[in-house]
């Protein structure tokens, strides 16, 4: 396997931001995975696995181990018993292909994640979600490569430990596991969700959306708030939503509508009963960073407040120090502590 040297990550990821990884290599294959981690653990070199780099803010000073780049590729695709289609999906994959590409069969259960950039295998590591839909309902199976165990092992879905933008790959066993397959269970014929009021407003005129129609319009509200990436839109140098949307209890929410307004709200779902879930981005502008307010080289997107973006030449030192003012804005007006959302790297 091909190992480079000193090789520039910015290139790699959306912000177009980070220094060099000491060591780079490329695997196209399960046994690529096994050969490199094996060499970074026979030298003792951390590992960081890169797939799309659309969830990354890389150090300046860049990563002082061995970057692997997954870009396995192929699809399979099986019935069940049941009728459903079975998608097994190589991690190295586009999403959004992937995504156009269930549309296309005219199997439902992932039009709503349709332009998210990245690779398959980001997938299930922060659960992606847009829409309505999140990768937990369709994901049946991960497959990955222990890096403790030294073995390829097979998640179930409730093995994954899914919940809002985590699962068992970003929290407690976060850097164990390299993602070298996912298996999404599709619906042919399925009805598409049009749950999201954007959405609606985007499908007035088409009464009966088909799944293209739906995957269509997504990328429309998408492109519209600077989330869909687009050659030549400033606004999409970005990795996306910078903070998650910020999970309270019923009593915050209700300080805060009594001593502010009352901020837009949403479920939070089962696994955080008696919580609500707040817009980052209403809180964020309540608390004076609007959009398309700049810091030297950083700044928010001019057409959406969660996206933090690099105007050009931004290091990640000023993508943190910008991120840093925005939440202690935060917390200062309303005490609440916002959780970044892209993954750092070499900041250790
Ligand atoms: C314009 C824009 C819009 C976005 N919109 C959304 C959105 O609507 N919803 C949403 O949820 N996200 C969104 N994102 C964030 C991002 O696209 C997703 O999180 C995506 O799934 C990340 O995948 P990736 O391949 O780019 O991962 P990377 O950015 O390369 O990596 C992210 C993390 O996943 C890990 N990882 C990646 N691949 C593997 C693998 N094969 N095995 C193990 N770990 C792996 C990395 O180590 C890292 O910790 C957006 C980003 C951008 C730039």
């Amino acid at each position: 396997m091909l190992m480079k040297e000193n090789e520039p990550l910015a290139r790699y990821t959306t912000l177009e931001i980070g220094g060099p990884a000491r060591w780079f290599a490329q695997a196209d294959t399960e046994d690529d995975v096994a050969e490199a981690t094996a060499w970074a653990r026979e030298r003792g070199v951390p590992l960081f696995v890169l797939g799309g780099g659309s969830n990354l803010l890389v150090a300046d000073a860049g990563f002082e181990g061995l970057t692997l780049h997954v870009q396995l590729r192929g699809i399979d695709v099986e019935a069940d018993d049941a009728g459903n289609c079975i998608y097994r999906v190589a991690a190295g994959e586009d999403w959004d292909a992937f995504v156009e590409r269930t549309v296309t069969d005219g199997c439902a259960g992932l039009e709503c994640l349709a332009g998210i950039p990245g690779t398959v295998g980001g997938t299930p590591v922060q659960n992606v979600g847009a829409y309505g839909q999140e990768v937990a309902s369709s994901i049946v199976q991960v497959r990955a490569f222990d890096l403790e165990q030294r073995a390829f092992v097979e998640f179930t879905k409730e093995e994954c430990g899914f919940a809002y933008r985590r699962s068992r790959f970003n929290t407690e066993e976060r850097g164990r596991y390299v993602v070298t397959r996912v298996d999404y269970r599709l619906t042919p014929g399925g009805a598409p969700t049009v749950r999201y009021a954007d959405l609606q407003r985007a499908l007035a005129e088409t009464p009966e959306p088909t799944l293209i129609d739906v995957a269509a319009a997504v990328r429309q509200v998408r492109r519209a708030k600077g989330m869909l990436l687009v050659e030549g839109d400033a606004d999409c140098r970005s990795a996306g939503s910078f903070f998650k949307n910020p999970v309270i209890s019923e009593d915050q929410y209700e300080k805060i509508a009594a001593s502010h307004a009352a901020p837009p709200r949403f479920p939070a779902g089962p696994e955080h009963g008696g919580c609500v879930k707040v817009p980052a981005a209403w809180l964020i502008e309540q608390a004076g960073f609007g959009k398309g307010c700049a810091a030297g080289h950083a700044g928010i997107s001019s057409k959406h407040t969660l996206a933090l973006i690099n105007r050009g030449n931004a290091t990640a030192a000023e993508m943190l120090a910008l991120a840093e003012r925005v939440s202690a804005a935060v917390d200062a007006r309303f005490g609440v502590r916002l959780e970044m959302e892209p993954v750092r790297v070499g900041f250790e």
